[in-house]
């Protein structure tokens, strides 16, 4: 399989490179700011020469984000963000492409392109900002709003079963998936990494404050006095330990993950899984990706990272090969080719 590199640099460029001199038009204390800083902190890391990254986008906050890089961008209409990006990897698969997408862009308006971009593994790093609500359309419930939320669409609560992201990309047989979050932009700019070095489909969760439109929704992962308790940051080959003094753990019991306390009921640091973002089996990266509070913290960083074959590579490889040993070398060939009539 031939695997199609991107040219790198030859001088050093620094996130300054990478800052549009457009005007950021994000609300003051939006989680989106971190989020721009982090990969604009992440792009000159990667090594790609600025001319090979390509950003493209939906309609939503997030889908602004291609203005702000100074970069190739596509800022394309509402849910089509994967398609556009399926289409410029292919047409060339020397570029480095990244698509910035939201909740609602994602799963609902785009929830076709989305599961179907995943499934077919084309290497595009995906950015999801989750802020659980429609932001630029004034605050109507998305498809990851908690059940019972009031919004503009919901006045009396939610009587939806919200996805939970990274079920709905395992589930498309997703082969990279990472979880951030806005309040901890040296994590967030990490995954951005691995996401980049993954080959296929990565997407990149990240739990992102809306202070207008869901102020404070993923506050039981975020708040000071909780998140010690509430976040596991998973480390490749480490023991899944949590807790201010790194003294909970999730262990195995009964085929279910479980938080439990070193020392307690003779649970030692042995007894405790170690992640293992490589393996094949999607089974333990499922339960992980589910768990959330308050039994459980919710997993941050890596969770899945497995390597399939990419359907981009693939199809370079069948036109390849359609090219040296098909018969039809020009137009001539083509229309002369078949079943061809003569009129009189
Ligand atoms: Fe950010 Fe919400 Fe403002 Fe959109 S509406 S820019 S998501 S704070």
């Amino acid at each position: 399989m031939e695997n199609y590199t991107i040219e790198r640099s030859k001088v050093e460029l620094t996130k300054e490179d990478f800052v549009s001199d457009q005007m950021v038009k994000w609300c003051p204390g939006c989680g989106d700011h971190a989020i721009l800083s982090s990969v604009a902190n992440v792009f000159p890391k990667i090594g790609y020469r600025k001319e090979n990254f390509c950003l493209v986008s939906g309609i939503g906050c997030s889908s602004r984000f291609p203005y702000y890089m100074n970069t190739y961008g596509f800022h394309g209409i509402h849910g089509r963000a994967a398609a556009i990006s399926s289409g410029v990897k292919i047409a060339n698969p020397h570029l480095s492409v990244w698509m910035a997408t939201g909740d609602g862009d994602s799963m609902a308006i785009g929830g076709n392109h989305f599961i179907h971009i995943i499934r077919r593994n084309i290497d595009i790093n995906i950015m999801l900002f989750n802020n659980q609500i429609y932001g630029l359309t004034k605050g109507q419930y998305s498809p990851t709003t908690p059940m019972g939320a009031i919004t503009k669409t919901s006045p009396q609560g939610t009587i939806e079963h919200p996805f939970n992201p990274g079920e709905l990309i395992l589930g498309a047989q997703g082969t990279f998936f990472a979880r951030g979050v806005d309040t901890n932009p040296k994590m967030m700019t990490e995954i951005m990494f691995e996401a980049a070095r993954h080959d296929g489909t990565s997407v990149v969760e990240i739990l992102q404050n809306c202070v207008i439109f869901a102020d404070k929704t993923h506050q039981t992962i975020t708040s000071k006095d909780l998140r010690d308790d509430h976040q596991l940051h998973l480390k490749n080959g480490e023991p899944m330990l949590f807790g201010k003094e790194k003294n909970k753990g999730i262990i195995m019991k009964d085929s279910r993950l479980e938080a439990v306390e070193i020392g307690v009921n003779g649970i030692t640091e042995d007894d405790i899984l170690i992640h293992d973002q490589y393996q094949q089996d999607p089974g333990l990266h499922l339960m992980i990706a589910k768990m959330s509070p308050p039994h459980l913290p919710i997993a941050l960083g890596v969770i899945r990272s497995a390597m399939y074959p990419t359907y981009d590579d693939m199809v370079e490889e069948q036109i390849k090969y359609a090219k040296e040993t098909s018969k039809i070398r020009n137009m001539d060939d083509l229309l002369n080719s078949g079943d061809t009539w003569v009129i009189e």
